[in-house]
């Protein structure tokens, strides 16, 4: 029998699609893995599972007998909103190794702005001998928005290099070390407790500048904010307005509403802003990211199982 073909979307002239064929062809000996471009007719018109880095309506229309997708990344909301996958599964990339990075992430810029490196860099450029009031990491409260795969992690990174920490998401929970917080309502009490917010939510439409200027203003005078999740989940405007009037006091981004960040946006020149390009949780090549999609893969093509893919109600 011929080995069963798996396709692989990704952007036209992605430098690292090569690297990702490669790595999921190794973790795939049994099949035959192409790009979109490799397939010819038959292979495109037979395919029942792709591996998908990007959202392309015209290539993922040409697939007819695709059964569902498995996504390279953990944010699927491109994906949710393609046309040609309005009625296939989509699964999301889960990766203990992800997991990680993005925990490491969590604690490298939560301690940036627990020991006030922004004002330290500032006070150098302007040759300013001028130490800050030192508190304690256990004197400080880290509040998570999000407590899902990465969130779950970034908690367990906070509360082992001492920090207090809080958490929010729709449904109850129990963490060990961290005072929950469910549904909207409770939202404040997260927000009056936090030091640095750090946002891990998905971009869905509840979610949709959920960190609006009402809910900014529950943080506390001096708080700082940590975008990790996505672009939409924060009002922008809002977000300027309170550090221009030095109420919040310092904004770490890796995401936004429009990427790359354009030129003319304020973030990029605001001093009380540091912009990262969404490196915060890469999903890397060669990693466990290939093992985990072609796990995946495997289970679907020996057996026909699916794995479970996203809500789309809940569009997460
Ligand atoms: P996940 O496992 O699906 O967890 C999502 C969490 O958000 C869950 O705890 C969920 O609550 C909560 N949530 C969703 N909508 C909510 C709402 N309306 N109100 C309250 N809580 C809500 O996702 P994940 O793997 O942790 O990833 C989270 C997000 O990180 C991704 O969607 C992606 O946007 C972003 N991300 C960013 C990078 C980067 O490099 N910057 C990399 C990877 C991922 P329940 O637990 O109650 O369901």
């Amino acid at each position: 029998m011929p080995a069963p073909t798996v396709l692989f979307i990704s952007r036209d002239n992605d430098p690292e699609a090569g690297q990702w064929l490669t790595a999921l062809q190794a973790a795939l000996p049994q099949t035959r893995l192409l790009s979109f471009e490799q397939a010819d007719a038959d292979a495109r018109t037979t395919a029942q599972v792709a591996i998908v880095a990007v959202a392309d309506t015209d290539k993922l229309s040409a697939l007819p007998a695709l059964r569902w997708v498995q996504s390279l990344w953990a944010g699927v909301e491109s994906l949710l909103a393609c046309p040609a996958l309005a009625n296939t599964p989509i699964v999301r990339m889960t990766d203990p190794g992800l997991s990680r990075t993005m925990a490491e992430a969590v604690l490298a810029w939560t301690l940036y702005l627990h020991r006030d490196m922004p004002a330290y860099r500032q006070a150098q450029t302007n040759a300013q001998w001028a130490p800050l009031p030192y508190r304690p990491a256990g004197d400080k409260t880290v509040g998570v928005l999000g407590c899902g795969e990465l969130g779950r992690a970034a908690l367990a990174s906070l509360n082992q290099a001492g920090f207090q920490t809080r958490a929010w998401s729709r449904s109850a929970r129990t963490l060990p070390g961290t005072q929950h917080f469910a549904g909207l309502q409770t939202l404040p009490d997260l927000l009056h407790a936090c030091d640095i917010l750090v946002n891990l939510l998905p971009a869905t439409a509840a979610t949709e500048k959920l960190l609006n200027r009402p809910r900014l203003a529950c943080l506390p005078r001096g708080a700082a904010l940590i975008n990790f999740g996505r672009g939409s989940v924060l009002d922008d405007q809002a977000l300027l307005a309170e550090l221009d009037s030095g109420r919040l006091s310092h904004a770490v981004l890796d995401v936004f509403r429009d990427e790359p960040l354009p030129p003319d946006s304020p973030f990029w020149q605001h001093p009380s802003v540091t912009v990262l390009p969404h490196i915060s949780a890469p999903t890397p090549v060669h990693s466990a990211a290939a093992a985990a999609a072609a796990s995946n893969v495997r289970r679907f093509l020996q057996r026909g199982v699916i794995p479970t893919p996203v809500d789309r109600e809940r569009g997460y």
